[in-house]
């Protein structure tokens, strides 16, 4: 299949995940291949897990457990296992590459500068993010067009070809206020730190509550100041140098 096929299969696909509901969405996504959906437990990935979850859909659920989330969203993924009968594979980084970090930048040096924080983001979830996707076909994420400027294009099919697999997106549509009374109708269990100000939630240290008025994503690293700032899971990751060898040697702190 040529290039220019596989872009008018894709179009053809977005045209007819965006005429569904969100299970026809799911259902159509996992007829594709093997499906893998990463939650980050935030609102949206719940309303995902919900839905396959309820109806016992054929994909894969997925976290990427950095060893810096906030005790809340480590405690939401039980009892989301709990509520929904389903397993939740985490994907842990590699205890070596943690103390290359360490050494190289210090345990929090992804204050210092962006090219240390997008090195945390490497070997915490970019890393742990190609094991969690290993073998699949299908990438189903929790990205929506209102989160932030960055995201407001975002399709419901894309290829990505740095990882080689199709990306479904089914909620990219859905507006928060959407989520929010999908959420409240169904009951599904949210992380109660949204109720706290935190739109968007990420690791503890470089997640913040909001300000009235700032984009669902400003809490985020918010000591920087490119308004694209992303970890590097849904956008190419920028050249990040792995950790020289003497630095994975591990240190006494
Ligand atoms: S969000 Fe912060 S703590 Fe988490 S992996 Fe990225 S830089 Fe590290």
């Amino acid at each position: 299949m040529t290039l220019h096929q596989t872009l008018q299969d894709i179009a053809s696909l977005d045209a007819k995940l965006a005429a569904l509901p969100l299970a026809g969405r799911l259902s159509l996504a996992a007829g594709l291949g093997r499906a893998v959906f990463t939650t980050s437990l935030g609102i949206e990935d719940q309303v995902i897990t919900a839905e396959i979850g309820t109806h016992q859909l054929p994909i894969e659920v997925s976290t990427l457990e950095t060893g810096r989330l906030f005790a809340e969203t480590v405690a939401l993924i039980g009892e989301t296992e709990e509520r929904y009968g389903i397993t939740i594979k985490r994907f842990y980084p590699k205890p070596a590459d943690i103390e290359g970090f360490a050494a190289q930048y210090g345990l929090n040096g992804f204050y210092d500068s962006v090219e240390a924080r997008h090195a945390c983001c490497h070997v915490r979830k970019l890393k742990p993010l190609t094991e969690a996707l290993a073998g699949a076909d299908i990438w189903i994420t929790g990205l929506r067009r209102g989160q932030s400027g960055n995201r407001a294009t975002t399709p419901f099919a894309e290829y990505d070809a740095e990882r080689g697999l199709l990306k479904i997106n089914p909620l990219a549509d859905w507006s928060l206020e959407a989520i929010n009374a999908h959420v409240e109708a169904m009951d599904v269990p949210v992380n109660p730190l949204h109720a706290r100000g935190y739109p968007s939630i990420g690791c503890e240290p470089c997640t913040r509550a909001i300000k009235p008025g700032e984009n669902e994503r400003a809490g985020r690293w918010w000591w920087e100041n490119d308004e694209k700032r992303e970890c590097g899971l849904h956008v190419p990751e920028p050249h990040v140098p792995e950790p020289s060898a003497s630095s994975l040697i591990p240190t006494q702190n």
